[in-house]
This record gives C-alpha cells, structure tokens and sequence, in this order.
C-alpha cells in the first residue's frame, strides 16, 4: 500500500488539544487537516483548513468529510462506533474502529485485557445494589465502582471503604454497567505512549511518571532510563495489546507500579495522551508527528530522548481569582502550550507546560516552580 504523502488530507474526529497538536505537526509537515467535531468553536477547529460541523449522527457530514479525507485518526474516545463504520466504508480509519469500541468500554477493555492474559487489578460487573455487595464480597474493600462507558479524568467513580459506603449509593442504579475494581496500594502510576506502524513496526517512549491531583493528571515525568527494568515488561506487554487488535496509529497504556516494580495495566487510550506531550519538546519525534507517520503508513521516527523532561497541566483553576500571569511564566525556561478554549473552568485542561533538564526531577522543579509563577 502507498503511504499518504505530505500534501494529503488528514482527517481528525475530535477537536480538542490532542486534535490541535496533531493538526500543528500534521501542517509543518505540509498537510492539510480536516476536522470533524459537534462542536464549533475547539481547540483543533481553530486550525484545521476545514471544519465539519456536526453530529456524529449525520450519514451526508461523514460522507462529506470522509470524501475530503485521505486518511482518517481520532483523538477522542467517546465517538459512536457506528461514525467510524460509516467512515471506514469510505476512507481508511485508524486506528481502526474495532480499538476505540475495545477501548471506549471498561468492562469490554477489561474482559479483552485478561484474555491476553495482562496482569490487571481485580473486577467484577456490577449493575445494581446485589450485585455490589457480592463482587465487594469476593474483591474486598476497598474497591473502586466505575461507569462502564463514558467516563474519564476519574469522572463516574465511587470509592467504596465499607459496605455502608456501597448501601449509600442509591441513586446510581439506573440501568447502567458499572464496574467495580480492586483499589490497588500502587506506589506510583506510569503510562506507556507507543505506535504501531502500517507493516507492524512497533515504536515506545519508554515509561512516563504521573502524578495525580484529584483524578486529574497534575504533572508527567519523562526521561531516557527512567524505570527501565519496568519499561521492558511495560513495552511487552504494550506491544501484546497493540497487535492483538492489530492497531496502526498511537495509544497509551497507564499501569499502576507496585513497590515491588510489578506492572498492572489500568487502562488503555486509543489515541495520543496527555502523559506523552513532554515528546514535543523532549524527543526526536513527538506522539503527534508519530501518530500521523504511523496512520499515514510512513516509517516510524526515532522515540529518542534529547534531555529528561517534565511536563505540568494548566488546568482552569489557574485563571481564579486573577487571570495567570503568562509575564511570570515566562521568565522560566518552560515551552507553554494553550490550547485556545475561551472560557477556563475548574479542572479543564487550557494548557501545559514543558520543561526539559539533565535529569526527571530537575525538569519537575522547573515546570512546579514556573507554574507557581503563574499567582506570584
Ligand atoms: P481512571 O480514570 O480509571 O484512570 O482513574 C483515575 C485515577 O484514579 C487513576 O489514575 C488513579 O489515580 C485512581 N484510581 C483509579 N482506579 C484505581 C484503583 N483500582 N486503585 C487505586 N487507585 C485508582
């Protein structure tokens, strides 16, 4: 098959950060992007050369778009399936819409997870109150209950210390799957980006450290050796899911590390990830420049470290009570990202930035101490 050269039409489903930053290296690159999105004014519209606006529902937009398309990627996971059927029809769709159904549903993403034999934490499926107390039975408190489908940033999720916390959850019984997880005494949680290219080539960034504040990703640590024991059973264990569904494109892989360095895998996102955008600034080749090579069935770039690097969200919260002061900010030596959303919430993503150092916790320092900047 002929790879899709530069000059060609990408075409993205979703118009967030992660669709903007695709669109950005997609562009330097000499392509064009179309952008396919219910909503009008997102972060990757504001820089596609064309924009479908409509819902995910509209056969005649998706035909439309899919015409436009040379190649079709997503970068959000809570697409019915049914748009990239219809897509696929037409254009090719990666990865392919089979990864995002996997991916889009704990309880499908956990049951196709232990069937590859991956080491998980424990869970049952869970619908009603019954139902509850007897997985707590056999999982032990304390648990985690989590909506099956459409959650994310730690959205939909119950943690449940006693079987009156499970008694006291009343109103969520509704008809919806949930799952209820084994609460894992993790002693840090790191993810794996990677790609899988058109004729199977597999490529990782090592592991990125997380940190969490809320159930929102705070900061991201990233560096060549960083958990390089860990890392090889994280790559074996990435590239197992990656060809089981036999993916072209980026995903990212979030384990919880225990203290004995043993990997479980939390959960899987079949698109670019918040933890890898430190690959901007600090590799060879970014997740985004690398999801476009990989869909456009070029060959994969280098995964290469130039520096250690740390990478700290700007979340809305920032912009209270005084707007940031970007004049402070940028006294430091950090790459700021926004991402062009008009109005700052609490707890939405509206930015990031990137420091790079010799070595991970130096570039924390960085990016904590620049960040802080921003209320002197
Ligand atoms: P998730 O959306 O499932 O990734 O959950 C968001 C965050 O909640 C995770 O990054 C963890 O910090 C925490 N968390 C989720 N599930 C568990 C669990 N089973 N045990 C301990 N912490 C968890």
């Amino acid at each position: 098959m002929s790879p899709i050269n530069p000059g060609s039409t990408i075409g993205i489903v979703g118009s967030g950060q992660l669709g903007r930053m695709l669109a950005a290296a997609a562009q330097r690159m000499g392509y064009r992007v179309a952008v396919y999105s219910p909503e009008s004014e997102a972060p990757a519209s504001a820089l596609a050369d064309y924009n479908y606006v409509a819902p995910y529902e509209s056969r005649e937009d998706l035909q439309d778009f899919a015409q436009k398309s040379d190649v079709v990627t997503f970068e959000f996971e809570n697409i019915p399936r049914t748009a990239l059927d219809l897509l696929s029809a037409a254009v090719p769709v990666r990865p392919s819409p089979e990864a995002l159904y996997t991916f889009q549903h704990r309880l499908r993403e956990k049951l196709f997870l232990k069937s590859l034999g991956l080491a998980l934490p424990r869970f049952a499926e869970v619908a009603n109150r019954d139902q509850l107390l007897a997985a707590l039975k056999e999982i032990g408190a304390p648990a985690v209950l989590k909506t099956a489908g459409f959650g994310y940033d730690g959205k939909g999720q119950y943690k449940i210390k006693s079987l009156q916390d499970a008694d006291s959850l009343k109103e969520i019984w509704n008809g919806q799957t949930y799952v209820l997880e084994e609460f894992v005494d993790f002693e840090r949680e790191v993810s794996m980006v990677a790609a899988r290219g058109l004729k199977g080539e597999f490529a990782h960034y090592g592991l990125i450290e997380n940190h969490h504040t809320s159930h929102i990703l705070d900061y991201s640590l990233a560096g060549a050796h960083l958990h390089e024991q860990a890392a090889k059973q994280a790559a074996k264990m990435t590239r197992a899911i990656f060809e089981a569904l036999n993916v072209c494109g980026v995903m990212c892989v979030e384990f919880f590390m225990r203290k004995d360095g043993t990997l479980l895998v939390n959960e899987v996102a079949p698109r670019t990830h918040n933890s890898g955008h430190l690959t901007i600034e600090a590799c060879v080749t970014s997740q985004f420049e690398q999801q476009l090579r990989a869909v456009c069935g070029l060959p994969m770039g280098s995964t290469s470290y130039v520096s250690s690097a740390a990478m700290a969200n700007l979340l809305g919260d920032l912009w209270e009570p005084q707007p940031p002061r970007w004049d402070r900010l940028l006294e430091h030596n950090v790459a700021l990202h926004l991402y062009g959303k008009s109005a700052a919430r609490k707890g939405r993503k509206m930015g990031h930035i990137t420091a790079l150092a010799g070595d991970p916790h130096s570039a924390r320092e960085a990016v904590i101490s620049a960040r802080s900047a921003l209320h002197p």
